[in-house]
């Protein structure tokens, strides 16, 4: 429904607010094509910068793998930076896994960190015992399995 001009306007009042009124639908259309823009450029830069929390991470797992393991990505970052799996090696046994962190009933805030002492091997639980994962790094894709 288009607003009609006030009442008691004279013929050159009522075309500028005529005029305004179009200025003012077409700033609408403006207003919400650059919102829609600048949230796409937010988003692509907050997949950069997951991208980037994940690659340091991993870079410290790499050069320092007996440094502490925290901080680390939540979750939801690894996901939205490109790094759905996580490499595992059981502390005991050695078997190396890889989750999928999508799949994991855990909340998106949790830390990848927090992860170590509930990713058991499934192996050692059998035989009765609950040793932490040692995390060793976020991947783009699940670990090829090794044919040989
Ligand atoms: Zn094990």
């Amino acid at each position: 429904m288009t607003r009609r001009p006030p009442p008691l306007l004279s013929g050159g009042d009522r075309k500028a607010y005529a005029k305004e009124l179009a200025k003012a639908e077409a700033m609408t259309v403006i207003f919400e094509m650059r919102s829609a823009e600048l949230r796409q450029q937010g988003e692509r830069l907050i997949r950069e910068a997951d991208d980037l929390l994940c690659q340091s991470w991993n870079e410290r797992r790499w050069s320092k793998p007996a440094a502490p393991i925290d901080p680390s990505p939540y979750i939801t970052q690894a996901l939205n930076g490109g790094y759905p799996m996580l490499e595992i090696e059981c502390s005991r046994c050695h078997t190396a896994r890889t989750v999928d962190l999508a799949e994991l009933k855990r909340p998106a805030t949790t830390f990848v960190h927090d992860l170590a002492g509930r990713l058991v091997c499934t192996k050692c639980q059998k035989a009765g015992k609950r040793p932490a994962a040692a995390l060793k790094q976020l991947a783009h894709r699940r670990r090829t399995i090794d044919p040989t």
